[in-house]
Parts: C-alpha cells; sequence; structure tokens
C-alpha cells in the first residue's frame, strides 16, 4: 500500500516514530494509503528547519519569492488529473466537484497571494506640524496551518499561500482522514525546488501533530479551520502563550426566501447551497426559512428535486452527491436524522445510507434529506450537522425570521433571496453573519474578507486581511 511520507526541510522523510495509520477511501471504505501518525518530535524537526529557513525566505526580493509562489499554482496546474482524481479519492466528493471548485481554486489561492502581496502596502499617518507615522508590516516568523477535510488543498492552500507570500515559514498540517493532496503538494514543492524548511507539511492526528503545532514555542501564529470545539481548545492552549490566532470554524447558516424572490434561479442554487459536497461546506444553508405564502410551492418542488439526487460512485463523471467523508462522520451525521424524528421532524425525502452496488457497498453514502415541523430552537436546527441534511420552516414576518436566523451560537454565512432590494439591505445588516449573499451563493472574490462571528470564529481572511494577520505591524514616528 502507498505510503504518504512527510515533507519536511526539503526532504520527504517518515515520522520518527515509523508509526502510520490507515487512509480510508469513503466510497468503498477500505485503506487505499497510509498515513504518518507524526508527533512532537517531527514538529520539533520541521520548527527547526522552518527556523533555519526564516532569514533567507523572508528577507528575499518580493519579486523572487513570489515567483516561488506562482510555481506552486502552476506545479498543480500541471498535474491536474492526477490532483483532481486524488481528492475526489480521499474525500468522496464527485470528480466533477473536484475538477470545477476544489483544485482550481488551490490554483487560484497560490497564484492570488503570489501577486497581491506585490499590492500589499502599509500605511503612514501624517501629524501635521509634529511628525509622521509609518507602519511597516513584517512576517511573523513561523507560523502553523491546520485545515479540515471537506475542502482539502483548497482550504490548506488558503492558509499556506498568504503565509508564505508573506516571508512566513510554514508548519501545515492536512485533516489525517484526506492527506492526500497535501502530499501531492509537497511533490510539487519539491519539484520546483522552493528552499528546504520555508514549506515543512507534517501528517498526523489532531490530538498528536496537530497539537504539538499548538503548543510549540517557536509557533507564533496559528491559522486554523475546523470545528467550534477544537477552536475552543486552540484559543485556550495558544492564547496564554500570546499567539496569533485565526479561527475559522463551524455554522448553521440561514437560507431566508422571500415570496417576491425569482424562484426558478432560488430553487436551483437551494439546491446546490444545500447539498453541494453532500452538504458539507461550511458554507451550505442548512436552515431553510421560507416565506409562508411560497412554502407549499417550495416544499413541492425542492423535494421533487431532491428525491431525483441519486448517490454515485465519486469516480463517476455523472456524480453530482458521492460519499460523506468517513464512516464516524456517516454515523454522526444520520443520528441526527434520528433526532429530528425524535423531535417530532417529519423526513420528506432521504433521510437513509445508501447501499450501492460493488465496490462500493460499503461506502459511507447518504441520501440528501429534507426535514420539517421542527422547531428553529431544537437541537436539529441549533447543532451543525455538516452533511446532507436540510431543514424547511415557514416565517411570516421579516423580524421573526431574523429571530429564528440569529438564534444560534454561529454567525458563518446566510443567503436571502428577494427582490425587494430595502428588505435585502435590511437583512444583511441584521443577521448574525461574516458574509451574506443576496439572490445566490458560494460568489467568492479572494479580496474580500472571509469568515464568521460567534461561535463561527475570530479574525477573517482573504485579501488583506490574511496578509495582515501573517504579519506584524510597527509603527515608527519621525518628529519633524
Ligand atoms: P476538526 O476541528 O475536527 O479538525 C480540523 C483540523 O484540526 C484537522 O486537521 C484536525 O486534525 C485538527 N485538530 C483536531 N484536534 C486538534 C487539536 N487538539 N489540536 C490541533 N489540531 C487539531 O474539524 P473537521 O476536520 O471535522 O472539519 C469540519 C469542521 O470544520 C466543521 O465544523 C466545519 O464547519 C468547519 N469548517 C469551517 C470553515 C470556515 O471557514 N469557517 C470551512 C470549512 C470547515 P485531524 O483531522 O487529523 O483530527
Amino acid at each position: 500500500m502507498k505510503k504518504i511520507t512527510n515533507y519536511i526541510n526539503g526532504s520527504m522523510i517518515e515520522p520518527s516514530s515509523g508509526n502510520y495509520f490507515e487512509n480510508i477511501d469513503p466510497s468503498t471504505g477500505k485503506a487505499y494509503s497510509l498515513i504518518p501518525d507524526s508527533d512532537a518530535d517531527d514538529i520539533d524537526i520541521a520548527v527547526q528547519a522552518a527556523q533555519k529557513a526564516f532569514p533567507e525566505w523572508s528577507g528575499m526580493s518580493l519579486e523572487k519569492r513570489s515567483k516561488y509562489i506562482v510555481q506552486l499554482s502552476e506545479g498543480i496546474e500541471k498535474r491536474m488529473d492526477e490532483f483532481v482524481k486524488a481528492e475526489s479519492l480521499d474525500n468522496g466528493k464527485p470528480v466533477s466537484l473536484a475538477a470545477q471548485v476544489d483544485i482550481p481554486r488551490a490554483i487560484s489561492n497560490f497564484h492570488f497571494f503570489a501577486t497581491a502581496i506585490l499590492h500589499f502596502a502599509s500605511e503612514s499617518h501624517s501629524m501635521e506640524g509634529v511628525g509622521i507615522n509609518y507602519t511597516t508590516r513584517k512576517p511573523i516568523g513561523v507560523v502553523g496551518c491546520i485545515s479540515p477535510w471537506n475542502l482539502p488543498l483548497y482550504l490548506f492552500s488558503w492558509k499556506i499561500a498568504p503565509a508564505l507570500a508573506s516571508g512566513n515559514c510554514v508548519i501545515a498540517k492536512p485533516s489525517e482522514v484526506t492527506p492526500y493532496t497535501a502530499y501531492l503538494l509537497s511533490e510539487v514543492a519539491q519539484e520546483i525546488g522552493l528552499p528546504p524548511g520555508v514549506l515543512n507539511i507534517v501528517h498526523g492526528t489532531g490530538g498528536s501533530a496537530g497539537d504539538a503545532i499548538v503548543k510549540h514555542p517557536l509557533i507564533k501564529a496559528i491559522s486554523f479551520t475546523g470545528g467550534t470545539e477544537t477552536g475552543a481548545y486552540i484559543s485556550r492552549t495558544a492564547g496564554p502563550m500570546f499567539k496569533k490566532l485565526s479561527l475559522e470554524l463551524g455554522g448553521k447558516n440561514p437560507n431566508i426566501i422571500f415570496a417576491d424572490c425569482d424562484f426558478e434561479e432560488m430553487l436551483t442554487t437551494t439546491v446546490r447551497s444545500s447539498f453541494a459536497n453532500q452538504g458539507q461546506i461550511c458554507l451550505c444553508g442548512s436552515r431553510i426559512f421560507i416565506e409562508r405564502p411560497i412554502y407549499e410551492k417550495f416544499k413541492t418542488a425542492f423535494v421533487e428535486k431532491v428525491s431525483r439526487m441519486k448517490n454515485l460512485a465519486p469516480s463517476d463523471p455523472n456524480s453530482k452527491q458521492g460519499a460523506v467523508v468517513s464512516k464516524g462522520h456517516m454515523e454522526k451525521v444520520l443520528s441526527y436524522v434520528d433526532l429530528a424524528k425524535e423531535e417530532g421532524g417529519t423526513i420528506l425525502t432521504g433521510g437513509k445510507r445508501v447501499i450501492l452496488p460493488e465496490p462500493n457497498n460499503e461506502g459511507f453514502f447518504i441520501e440528501p434529506t429534507v426535514i420539517e415541523g421542527l422547531k428553529y430552537d431544537c437541537r436539529t436546527n441549533q447543532e451543525e450537522i455538516f452533511g446532507p441534511v436540510v431543514t424547511i420552516m415557514p416565517f411570516d414576518s421579516e423580524e421573526e425570521v431574523l429571530m429564528m436566523a440569529n438564534s444560534t451560537q454561529y454567525g458563518l454565512s446566510t443567503t436571502v433571496w428577494t427582490s425587494n432590494l430595502k428588505r435585502a439591505h435590511r437583512i444583511a445588516d441584521q443577521v448574525h453573519a461574516g458574509i451574506v449573499w443576496v439572490n445566490s451563493w458560494l460568489v467568492r472574490d479572494l479580496r474580500t474578507p472571509f469568515g464568521g462571528v460567534k461561535a463561527s470564529g475570530v479574525g477573517r481572511e482573504g485579501g488583506w486581511e490574511a496578509l495582515k494577520f501573517f504579519t506584524e505591524p510597527k509603527n515608527i514616528f519621525i518628529k519633524q
């Protein structure tokens, strides 16, 4: 079986313990590669290498540094097919999704930040008759990037690219559940001759390799995307060490649909915003609120469309619904369907595991599921499920829907469907979210701030926000 290796100090190396664990293909339930079970020793070796590489990398001309990062982007693009297949195999997502979204976006992430850094500028503040302040922004040093399994290379590169572009050396850990494209990225880094120690990719579990990143005293900043509980743990642990933290956490996003929307456009997009990547995108809308006059019309049309969506093997080019990422996650999602029934919900479509023909008969497939009849404040409507499960609820007024939408601990994104511009502004202004889409979903401009409020996170990624996070400002005053 193929053994993935760590990428430390420019070399592909085994974990110091010599231990590996299995990497499971979610579409068959079978192991297909082995992942290094790295620990604090491996992280320490990587940090030493990164410390050594930092003076040269941070002191390099912007043009030269930018060129390396463009080459990372081009290196992925050259091996596009291989990356696409690997992402689909590792995660269970349809190969078409990996080809249209995940890998193109990873390519863009590197390209975007390689060029953004050339335009990044710091401020000056003139005090008339007194003097002038100017601010410099220097890289922090060695930084940690920890990412989840749902959009593996997409989110991994979203952190690594700005960290490297702004002159830091990186210790990065992908999710143990989806490490393969991060491994391929380390091959690309070798191919392009990225200086040793600048980027170090260490594989392993969150509790071991991840925790060692959080606790290492020489790692000065951590950019983390993952669950809210893990984020809270990282805050508790790294906060007292005065590390800079960027936390992108869970969500329970509302999708607010008014009767005056463009119904067909809303319907098509709502199917996507509910079930893309089997509902495992932090921006998926999982609570759908529909204004009462169109509730029955929406319910009939939506359920009809969703019940026609079939789970197929992720490698099938016609697949639009693949497998969820792991057995444990499948069981968690299905337990929420049981909870919804206990809480009085009615399953309108879906709700069950799907058994496909061999070789996918042990894969982790769940029918896209729509539930109605639940109160907005029950557990099913308050806790993050992160799978192909949505609830639908009617509402009668803006006040009521805002109260329900804002009732969870989360505040990542919101989608609003209406043709009333004033209302769109009112809802966007008052909803608890870091990102609002009006009459659309998941339209992304990499320059915009990305992140959530409340338990959905602290700080913002994207554009200047990311470059500011990965640099330390210093203000210098000169008397006139
Ligand atoms: P987890 O929090 O379980 O894991 C995220 C990453 O953290 C993984 O690499 C994991 O490693 C690692 N990790 C786990 N425990 C620790 C620890 N104690 N110290 C350091 N690192 C640790 O999240 P999931 O991977 O399950 O991802 C799903 C979650 O991510 C959902 O809640 C989703 O909403 C959120 N998410 C948020 C986004 C946003 O932008 N706000 C975007 C995408 C997802 P390992 O996997 O090896 O255990």
